[in-house]
């Protein structure tokens, strides 16, 4: 065994570098923390390489007094608290003292601050550790920090950063919640010289939010607030219309500090129980401000996590503020009907809507029932026999088109007209199939009773079906655009879209890149001819950058199954001809689980003859 040694102010510097600068993304994140605690106005960001090479930042704050030039660089040196005590009414974001002294320790690091009232201001290089004198110099008033070759004597650390385009992702999102938490500051991001952001200072935090996501969503926000106790909510929250495939879009930031909170995402999940579907996430930017005193922000090395010295009462807070908002405001009327997308899901998915869609099938299933009269002759239909169980390989090859089965020429997104007769075990003519009511379910007769369908649930598993056989064999077809469709995105947003393109070309997608964060739509999936194309890449944009971990291949396939399905099948609100209502139950039987569509709602509600029987006191 080797003898206790005491490390040197390098190698500690280097493991607190570990802790804190974990990326490019972490070196932005801790610069803008410090020019907003340095109090700027503006601030400017210029990124290349993605971080890797160059990250420069530059701010019109109070400056470093030429005699603290050193301290900035040590660690546990700040400016920020004087004791311990002071870490219990932390106001500002930073006060560790760390940040500036593991960045230099590993990389090509340089300073240039002028406070005021100096004439002069200095300058300061650290070169991988290797500290110059510093040295008078003419600058403005304000601090330039630039940090060059990121992890260069650390070559671990810089063969884990991924491509420049991933790493701009993450420099991104630090960037969007510094500008979302401030945005009465002027905000600027460059990557490789061209502009990403550019944000005027507001006093209205709704302006910023439609600059990063645009008028639409901007539309569809809902004021919320409350105080409780000392404690201030408010912020807004997007209408449950509004929605995303990751918690992606809740954004929540705590006294300026954006931070994450297992309890605080429950309490939103529970507020929004009912108005969303499985597996969408609500969108929401809300802001707490406690007093410093309630909360320890000294618990994680990156401050994203905090500790509340009583969360129970910010949950509920939370949770009540929101629902008794939902309860206000009339969230049907505001529901927007277009044909496409996951607005309509939403729509179909609130409480009332349903409600009021089961009282009309109730009243009507009632008068058909009471018009209803047994008859042996009449030679009753059924439904193709549900109950033949298909092996996975089964469906596969018949929904990848090696059987001669209706599902290989069902999916061409029109619903198809089934022409031989001989597959009906039923009379046509003699009676509807099933009824379609409110554009939206069908009303089957079965031997047992009767079956309310969801249309939109019940094409969306066969499309599922299908589409999973033809991407699994490499077989869907796609049609090329003859003006490929240019879609801009934000460089790292761009750049997921490349690094994946080889997957999404199994789904038919053909997507290349343009430069900067612009791409090409070249091709699509045929059966996806009606959908929103620019939306579905938006889509599967979010699919893509996932929340947290990088998602596997199999879970990426997965996602973007159940997003094209969806989007492929017919929606709700869409009147159906009577062959188009054949067809689509001709399918039924050849989906594994018919009862649920991928997200797992029922695609199907069965009143036995027994129980309608019972309800209207037929007892037999
Ligand atoms: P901390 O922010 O935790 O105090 P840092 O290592 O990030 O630690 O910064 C060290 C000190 O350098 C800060 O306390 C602050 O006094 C000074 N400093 C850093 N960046 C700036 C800036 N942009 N403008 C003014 N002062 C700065
Ligand atoms: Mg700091």
């Amino acid at each position: 065994m080797s003898r206790i040694q005491q490390l040197t102010p390098a190698v500690v510097n280097k493991i607190a570098a570990g802790e804190v600068i974990e990326r490019p993304a972490s070196v932005v994140k801790e610069m803008l923390e410090n020019s907003v605690d340095a109090l700027a106005t503006r601030i400017e960001v210029e990124v290349a390489a993605g971080g890797s090479e160059l990250i420069r930042i530059t701010d019109d704050g109070e400056g470093i007094h030429p005699d603290d030039a050193l301290l900035t660089i040590s660690s546990h040196a700040t400016s920020k608290i004087r004791s311990a005590e002071d870490l219990f009414s932390v106001h500002t974001m930073g006060f560790r003292g760390e940040a500036l002294a593991s960045i230099a320790e590993v990389s090509q690091f340089s300073l240039r601050s002028r406070q005021a009232e100096n004439p002069r201001g200095f300058e300061l290089e650290v070169n991988g550790g290797q500290l110059s004198e510093p040295k008078p110099c003419g600058c403005p008033v304000g601090t330039t920090i630039e940090v060059r070759n990121l992890f260069c004597n650390t070559p671990v650390r810089r063969k884990f950063l991924k491509t420049p385009a991933t790493e701009m992702g993450h420099i991104t999102e630090q960037f969007t919640r510094i500008a979302l938490a401030n945005s009465r500051l002027h905000l600027s991001l460059r990557h490789n010289r061209k502009v990403i952001y550019d944000l005027p200072a507001t006093e209205k935090m709704i302006d910023r939010l439609e600059l990063f996501y645009g008028a639409e969503l901007a539309e569809k926000l809902i004021w919320v607030e409350s105080e409780q106790e000392g404690v201030r909510l408010w912020g807004y929250v997007a209408h449950p219309s509004q929605n995303k495939s990751t918690a992606k879009g809740q954004y929540l930031f705590l006294n300026g500090r954006w931070i994450q909170d297992r309890s605080l995402n429950h309490a939103l999940r529970e507020a929004y129980r009912g108005l969303l579907m499985v597996g969408r996430y609500p969108i929401t930017f809300l802001f707490l401000e406690v007093p410093a005193e309630s909360v320890d922000v000294n618990v994680h090395p990156t401050k994203s996590e905090v500790r509340f010295r009583d969360s129970q009462i910010l949950y509920r807070q939370l949770l009540s503020t929101l629902r008794k908002k939902f309860l206000s405001v009339d969230l049907d009327g505001r529901l927007n009907v277009e044909g496409d997308g996951p607005r309509e899901e939403a729509q179909a998915a609130t409480p009332e809507v349903r409600a009021e869609a089961q009282r009309d099938l109730v009243a009507w299933a009632g008068e058909q029932v009471a018009a209803w009269k047994p008859s042996e002759s009449t030679g009753t239909w059924e439904l193709p026999p549900r109950s033949i169980p298909l092996s996975a390989a089964e469906i596969e090859e018949r929904a990848s088109g090696a059987s001669e089965t209706p599902a290989a020429d069902f999916p061409a997104g029109e619903m198809q007209t089934q022409q031989d007769a001989a597959h009906h075990d039923f009379h046509a003519g003699e009676r509807p199939r099933a009824m379609q009511v409110h554009d939206c379910y069908l009303v089957v007769e079965t031997e047992e009773g009767i079956a309310v369908i969801d249309q939109h649930a019940l094409h969306e598993r066969i499309m599922y079906e299908h589409l999973r056989g033809r991407v699994l064999a490499d077989d869907v077809e796609s049609q090329r655009l003859l003006l490929p469709e240019t879609i801009e995105l934000s460089a790292g947003e761009a750049g997921l879209l490349l690094e994946n393109a080889e997957l999404l070309g199994q789904f038919g997608l053909g997507i290349e890149g343009f430069g900067g964060g612009t791409v090409l739509l070249t091709r699509y999936p045929v059966m996806l001819s009606r959908a929103n194309l620019r939306q579905l890449i938006l889509d599967v944009v979010d699919q893509l950058s996932g929340s947290g971990e990088k998602p596997t291949r199999r879970d990426l396939i997965d996602e973007l199954l159940h997003m094209m399905s969806c989007k492929a099948a017919i929606k709700a609100g869409h009147r159906l001809s009577p062959e188009e209502i054949d067809s689509l139950l001709e399918q039924r039987h050849l989906v594994d689980d018919a009862h649920h569509c991928p997200h797992g709602r029922p695609t199907a509600l069965v009143l036995s003859r027994a129980q309608l029987d019972r309800q209207f006191g037929r007892l037999g």
